[in-house]
């Protein structure tokens, strides 16, 4: 039995993935969870699953006794022997460390927190080779590029295609989403998902954080990672080779599938819980251009990848402070990406080469954004 640690396990992923190994519990054993602050969840999911172990970030009382408490917690789970795989699906910097203790460790990081690798991509890949690890990526748009890659040299490769499904806002114009409201932002079209993420696919800075994603886990140069708009997120992207062949990765838009993936990687496993794929009831699928100065997150991510250094886990930082605001209804939607600009201006070329740099970037382009845009 493998046994699996899951990060975030009261989230949107977290969720997911438990619902993913309640049909493969032959081959998976839940050895730990953890959350944030939602203990009535944990509680429920600690009952039905008997994981060795049970950490709660938030501390206080009121939680049953043998659970750990306090942020050390992310990491104790990530380290544990009886754990083979992370699935760490902890929103935003705050799985950085778990991360990287998992991959020192010689561990499978299933990785949904992609902001971890945007902030620290360099040194998620030292980890991962001093200690043996490896990560699989479950963000669906990079488990769709892995399968359609696996197996061939880079130098195949001419172009990557991420997809986007636009978000609430792809129609909307310029002066709309000037006053686009929370509840607006919160309706994605196609995806369920946590309020943080839910929010990035409308400014699109998730995109924005799925190409600096794509460039670390590939090492496929900037220039060569595109984005399209497909509203129907059938499409989870595409691969384009230099014989002008191109591979797509198509299926249901449910994150059930790229969570076994990457549970499975390279293996595939019989999963009954997903319903056959009907390309008619799935027709049309249709593809636009983005709208990038509509949707300027975007072209600052790419921009922020190619400077390097600290300006990736600047440009995650600020835009984590900025969706804070704009949640907390402090901040204007358009805001988000005025402040990131405004941030990675002002600190984009902060040192980065160490742990504790990074997180000093980190926390300088937050205070930067709450000082200059919180009202
Ligand atoms: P949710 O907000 O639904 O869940 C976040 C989880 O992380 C919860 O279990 C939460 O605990 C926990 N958490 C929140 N803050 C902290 C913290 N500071 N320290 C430790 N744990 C914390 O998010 P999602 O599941 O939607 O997203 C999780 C990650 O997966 C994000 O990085 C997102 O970008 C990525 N992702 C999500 C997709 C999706 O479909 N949802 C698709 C692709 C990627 P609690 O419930 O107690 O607050
Ligand atoms: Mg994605």
């Amino acid at each position: 039995m493998i046994g699996v640690a899951i990060l975030g396990s009261t989230g949107s992923i977290g969720t997911t993935a438990l619902r993913v190994l309640e049909r493969q519990h032959t081959r998976y054993r839940v050895a730990a969870l953890t959350a944030h602050s939602n203990k009535v969840l944990l509680a429920e999911q600690a009952t039905r699953w008997q994981p060795g172990y049970v950490g709660l970030v938030q501390d206080g009382s009121g939680h049953p006794a043998g659970w750990e408490t306090g942020p050390q917690c992310l990491v104790r789970a990530a380290q544990r022997d009886d754990v083979q795989v992370v699935l760490n699906s902890v929103v935003g910097a705050a799985g950085l460390d778990a991360t990287l203790a998992a991959l020192e460790r010689g561990k499978r990081v299933a990785l949904a927190n992609k902001e971890t690798l945007v902030m620290a991509g360099a040194l998620t890949q030292a980890a991962a080779k001093r200690g043996g690890g490896e990560i699989v990526p479950v963000d669906s748009e990079h488990s769709a590029i892995l399968q359609c890659i696996s197996g061939r040299p880079r130098s195949e490769v001419r172009r990557l295609i991420l997809t986007a499904s636009g978000g609430p806002f792809r129609s909307w114009t310029r002066a709309q989403l000037e006053s686009a409201t929370l509840a607006d932002a919160l309706k994605h079209p196609t995806w369920n998902m946590g309020r943080k993420i839910t929010v990035d696919s409308a400014t699109l800075a998730n995109k924005a954080l799925e190409v600096i994603e794509a460039h670390i886990l590939f090492g496929i140069p900037y220039e060569q990672i595109d984005v399209v708009v497909h509203p129907q997120s059938v499409v989870h992207s595409m691969v384009e080779f230099v014989d002008g062949s191109v591979l797509a990765q198509v299926g249901q838009p449910t994150m059930e599938i790229p969570v076994l993936y990457a549970l499975t990687h390279p293996e595939r496993v019989v999963d009954h819980g997903i319903s056959s794929f009907d390309p008619v009831k799935m027709s049309p699928l249709t593809f636009e251009p983005v709208r990038l100065d509509d949707f300027p997150a975007l072209a600052l991510g790419r921009e922020a990848g190619m400077a390097g250094g600290a300006a990736p886990a600047v440009f995650n930082a600020a835009n984590e402070a900025a969706v804070a605001l704009f949640l907390d209804g402090k901040i204007r939607f358009m805001e988000i990406p005025r402040a990131i600009r405004s941030a990675l201006d002002a600190v984009g070329g902060a040192p980065s080469e160490t742990r504790v740099a990074l997180g000093e970037a980190d926390a300088r382009a937050r205070a930067h954004v709450r000082e200059h845009f919180a009202c």
